[in-house]
C-alpha cells in the first residue's frame, strides 16, 4: 500500500508535531489542470484589483504575525524571535508585490514607417510551479507566489515537507483575502512526483525553484522537453573578506549575525572567512569576544542527517589539520539532539571540504590571504556565485574586489544582503534568474512584440 501519511518534525524537541496527507503526481495534476483552467480570469482582472487581493493578504499576513512566527519556529526550530524577523521580510515581498504592479508600464515605439509602431509587451506566463525549501518557510514562499500572483500568475506550490505548516497557513490567508483557490494551490508529499507532475506539463510554463544544485539541475534536465522558464536559486559558498583596514569589531558582528542568521543553514551564510594575514590573530580575537557569551540564540539543525554531515565534516577536517579556535558552550535549556554549537576553525586550506562545500551550519571557517590578487582568485575559486562580503573602510579598492569577483549578492561590511526590493541570484552553479525587486516581476511575464 502507497505511504498515506507523512509527519511534520519539531527540531526543537525531536517529536512529531502532527501528520499531512502525502500527496503526490494525480493531486499535483489536479491542482495544474485547475490552474490552467482558471488562468484566463485571473490574467484578466485590471491589476489593481490583484492589487487590492495581495495587498488585503499582506494585512492578513501582518494580523497573523506572531502565529505565524510560532508555526516557523516550531517546524524550523528558529527561535521565535528569528521567525518574527522572517515573518516581517516575507510579509514584505507581498506588500512590495501589490505596489509594484501598479508601476508596470511597456513601450511602443515609431516605425520607419510613418504609418506603423511597434508595441513590446509583457503578458503573464502562466502556470509556475514553485518549489521552496526549508530554511525559510515563510519567505522563499512569498518572494515567489506575491510576484507571480501579481503579474497574474495561478501558482502551484510545493514547500518542503520539512516545513508544510507555515506553508498551509500562509496558503490559507491567501485564499480568506480572495485569491481562488484554483489559482493558488498547495501540494505535498511525495517531492519526486509532485515535482514530476510540474516539470512534465506542458501547461507549466516556469518552475521558481530555490533548493540544491542537484535538485535544481534535474529540474533543469526534465523541463527541456516542454521549454520551460527556470528561475532558480541553488545555494553558496560565500567569500567573506576581512581586509587589512577593516574595522574589526564591525567585522566580527556583522560576521556573527550573517553565520547565526538561521543557524548558518542559509545559502547567502558567510562560508569562507579570508583574513588577511596581518590581523588575523586581530581578528580571530574580535570574533571570539563577539560570540564568546553567548548573546546570539540559535536554533538546532533541522534534522539528525544535517546533524550528523556536520559533525562528519568537522571530524574529517580535524583529521586534516584544522584547529579548533573556539567553540561556544550547549545553552543550559539547549535539549535538542540536533542543537550544534558554534565553532570557529582555523589551520584551513582551500583543498578541504569544509571550504569547497556549502556547509549549512554555524561554522566560522577562517582562512588568511596575502594580496588582493591571490584573494580574488581565491574567492572565485567555487562552483558556487551567490553571495560575498567585503569588510575594508576603502571603498574604492572594495569596488574593485567586488567588480572582479563572480557573486550576484555583494555585501560591503554588511551581511544581510536580503530584501523585497532588491534582487537576489546568482553566478555559475548558484543558479539563473533573479528573485526581489522589479526584476523578480518581470521573471514571471512572456514578452510579445507586436507591429502594427
Ligand atoms: P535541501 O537539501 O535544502 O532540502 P532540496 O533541493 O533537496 O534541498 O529541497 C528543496 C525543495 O525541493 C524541497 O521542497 C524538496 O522537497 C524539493 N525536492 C526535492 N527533490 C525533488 C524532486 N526530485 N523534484 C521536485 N522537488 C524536489
Amino acid at each position: 500500500m502507497s505511504k498515506k501519511f507523512f509527519s511534520v518534525i519539531n527540531p526543537n524537541t525531536n517529536i512529531a508535531i502532527c501528520q499531512l496527507d502525502y500527496m503526490g503526481h494525480e493531486e499535483a495534476s489536479q491542482a495544474i489542470n485547475a490552474a490552467e483552467r482558471e488562468f484566463s480570469s485571473w490574467k484578466s482582472l485590471p491589476p489593481q484589483a490583484r492589487a487590492d487581493i495581495i495587498e488585503t493578504w499582506y494585512n492578513l499576513l501582518k494580523q497573523h504575525r506572531q502565529e505565524l512566527a510560532e508555526i516557523v519556529s516550531k517546524e524550523s526550530g528558529k527561535p521565535v524571535k528569528e521567525a518574527l524577523g522572517e515573518v516581517d521580510y516575507a510579509n514584505s515581498f507581498v506588500k512590495y508585490y501589490s505596489q509594484e504592479i501598479l508601476r508596470l508600464f511597456g513601450d511602443s515605439s515609431p516605425h520607419y514607417r510613418k504609418d506603423q509602431w511597434f508595441m513590446n509587451i509583457a503578458e503573464p506566463i502562466g502556470v509556475v510551479g514553485a518549489i521552496t525549501p526549508w530554511n525559510f518557510p515563510a519567505a522563499m514562499i512569498t518572494k515567489k507566489i506575491a510576484p507571480a500572483l501579481a503579474a497574474g500568475c495561478p501558482v502551484v506550490l510545493k514547500p518542503s515537507e520539512e516545513t508544510p505548516l507555515t506553508a498551509i497557513k500562509i496558503h490559507e490567508l491567501a485564499l480568506e483575502a480572495g485569491v481562488p483557490r484554483e489559482i493558488f494551490g498547495i501540494i505535498y508529499g511525495d517531492a519526486k512526483e509532485i515535482g514530476r507532475a510540474l516539470v512534465e506539463s506542458p501547461k507549466v510554463k516556469m518552475i521558481s525553484f530555490t533548493g540544491s544544485v542537484g535538485v535544481g539541475k534535474y529540474l533543469m534536465e526534465k523541463s527541456a522537453s516542454t521549454v520551460k522558464k527556470l528561475v532558480l536559486e541553488l545555494g553558496g559558498n560565500a567569500p567573506c573578506v576581512v581586509m587589512k583596514d577593516a574595522d574589526l569589531n564591525l567585522a566580527a558582528e556583522r560576521i556573527a549575525v550573517g553565520k547565526f542568521r538561521n543557524a548558518g543553514q542559509a545559502c547567502t551564510s558567510p562560508n569562507r572567512i579570508f583574513v588577511h594575514e596581518t590581523i588575523l590573530e586581530k581578528f580571530i580575537e574580535s570574533l571570539i569576544n563577539e560570540i564568546s557569551d553567548n548573546k546570539y540564540e540559535i536554533g538546532p539543525l533541522i534534522n539528525q542527517a544535517a546533524k550528523d554531515k556536520t559533525d562528519k565534516i568537522v571530524e574529517e577536517s580535524i583529521s586534516n589539520g584544522a584547529k579548533i579556535l573556539f567553540r561556544c558552550k550547549v545553552p543550559k535549556n539547549q535539549k535538542s539532539k540536533t542543537y550544534f554549537a558554534p565553532l570557529i576553525l582555523g589551520n584551513l586550506n582551500d583543498d578541504m571540504r569544509i571550504i569547497k562545500e556549502e556547509v549549512f551550519s554555524p561554522i566560522f571557517s577562517i582562512l588568511s590571504f596575502k594580496d588582493n590578487e591571490e584573494l580574488i582568485k581565491r574567492a572565485n575559486n567555487t562552483e558556487y556565485g551567490l553571495a560575498a562580503y567585503l569588510f575594508s573602510a576603502d571603498l574604492k579598492s572594495t569596488l574593485k574586489i567586488a567588480n572582479s569577483i563572480n557573486f550576484g549578492v555583494i555585501g560591503i561590511n554588511e551581511t544581510m544582503v536580503g530584501n523585497d526590493q532588491t534582487i537576489h541570484g546568482g553566478f555559475n552553479n548558484s543558479g539563473l534568474g533573479r528573485e526581489g525587486g522589479k526584476p523578480g516581476l518581470m521573471e514571471y511575464y512572456e514578452n510579445k512584440f507586436i507591429i502594427f
